[in-house]
């Protein structure tokens, strides 16, 4: 395991939030974003990537900011903050993992 970005929470909670995402749904074949060619990582898409600007900027309603740097200290600061932070995790990884395999098909 390499460092976790976020040292002063247990690795446990940052590989939860950030790496336990299966290998296939984070990166492409050619390690691009497919949307705004930037490197494809969960950090890139999570926090920076245009295509989840909007799902981002409604989390954000909720938790007031959301950057890498407070990601775990936001979900850990309320239920409701963890439930939003979750669902738009879940929800881009899902919508992204389904562009991804139609992708693949085409
Ligand atoms: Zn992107």
């Amino acid at each position: 395991m390499g460092t976790c970005g976020i040292p002063s929470y247990p690795m446990s909670n940052c590989s939860w939030v950030l790496y336990d995402i299966p290998r296939e749904n984070r990166k492409t074949a050619e390690g691009k974003c497919m949307y705004c060619d930037e490197i494809d990582d969960a950090e890139q898409t999570i926090f920076l990537c245009h295509r989840w600007q909007r799902k981002r900027a409604e989390a954000e309603m909720v938790t007031r900011s959301l950057i890498v740097e407070n990601l775990v200290e936001k979900m850990l600061e309320s239920e409701e903050n963890w439930t939003v932070i979750e669902n738009f995790l879940v929800g881009v990884m899902k919508r992204k993992g389904e562009h991804e395999r139609v992708e693949k098909l085409v």
